[in-house]
């Protein structure tokens, strides 16, 4: 058990990051809301190449979204529990927080979408919350935008 490790509840999936990820977001979009069934979700943003699969072979559902937009969720084949999901750049997965073995040993760079934050969610001041999205090139350490730009090269 690493902090960096991870996977789904029946342990066919499991993973390891290479390294820290890019961001991590905390995402209160009715969206995330929704497929997740709770409050908001956690995302390690991170590059697909960074992320050893140890087992398993994780599949991905097309989930619609309120934009109209479909987003591939990555579900362990038996238990169903999802474990990643790609949005418009499938060379970036955005790992989802609580799989970790240590979920405690991440936190939020970024609060999201607040604008549909649950009322009783209160996030710390020492966190940046947006109502809606955010700009990456003011927010990201400039290593992450380096890494992204690699990618994207
Ligand atoms: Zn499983
Ligand atoms: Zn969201």
């Amino acid at each position: 058990m690493s902090a960096r490790e991870g996977g789904c509840a029946c342990g066919a999936v499991r993973y390891r990051l290479a390294s820290d990820p890019l961001f991590v977001h905390c995402c209160h979009c009715l969206n995330c809301q929704r497929q997740t069934g709770s409050a908001f979700v956690i995302n390690l943003l991170i590059e697909a190449d960074r992320v050893e699969l140890l087992a398993g072979d994780p599949q991905p559902v097309d989930v619609p979204r309120d934009d109209g937009t479909v987003q591939s969720i990555f579900r362990c084949p038996a238990c169903q529990v999802a474990v990643f999901s790609t949005y418009s750049h499938p060379a970036v997965w955005f790992i989802r927080g609580g799989t970790l073995d240590e979920p405690a040993s991440v936190a939020p760079d970024v609060h999201i979408y607040t604008r549909t934050r649950l009322p009783w969610v209160e996030i710390p001041g020492s966190q940046p919350a947006f109502e809606v999205y955010y700009d990456q090139r003011a927010l990201w350490p400039a290593a992450s935008r380096e890494r992204l730009a690699r990618l994207t090269a």
